[in-house]
């Protein structure tokens, strides 16, 4: 449980991470806040402050435990614009992810966040997807949860979620 001065700050840290999600020049110093997502907060912070898309992935991960591609991409690239540290990222979808892919795709995934990282094969850290990136990129099929819910959803389901979990009518 945090104390609602961290609360405040995290909830202010992660609307920041959105804002620079979507600038022009992407600033990694935003990550080096002393606030960071771990494995520690993520499940109260996805519950309370994350933006709908992500919360939803966040959600369907752990009732899953499974993403498909666009899915996974989009999370962990959040999570890692929220400063989680790459091993807690592997960590975190490791142990969502173990019980339902084998070990060489499960190993495939773990490399992929390490790319994503910078830490094997170019080097070259990647961003996380910003907005435009999401609403303009594939729509979300059978049994994908990627894609930004006010642009992909039925309006019913937007609201319904919206009111269960925002308690926004
Ligand atoms: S993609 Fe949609 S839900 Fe996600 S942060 Fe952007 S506007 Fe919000």
């Amino acid at each position: 449980m945090l104390n609602s001065d961290v609360e405040n700050q995290m909830s202010g840290f992660i609307r920041k991470t959105v804002q620079v999600m979507n600038s022009t020049n992407f600033d990694d110093t935003v990550i080096n806040n002393q606030y960071k997502l771990t494995l520690k907060n993520v499940d109260m912070l996805s519950k309370k402050f994350f933006p709908p898309c992500m919360q939803h992935l966040n959600k369907k991960l752990k009732d899953n435990n499974h993403l498909k591609h666009e899915g996974r991409r989009q999370l962990w690239l959040f999570f890692k614009g929220c400063g989680m540290d790459a091993n807690e990222n592997v960590t975190y979808f490791q142990k969502h992810f173990a019980s339902k892919v084998s070990n060489s795709d499960l190993k495939s995934h773990i490399y992929n966040i390490q790319h994503a990282y910078g830490l094997v094969g170019k080097k070259q850290p990647e961003r996380p997807k910003n907005c435009r990136n999401i609403i303009t990129g594939p729509a979300p099929k059978k049994d994908e949860h990627h894609g930004c819910p006010f642009i992909h959803w039925k309006k019913e389901d937007l609201k319904e979620y919206l009111k269960r979990n925002y308690e926004i009518s």
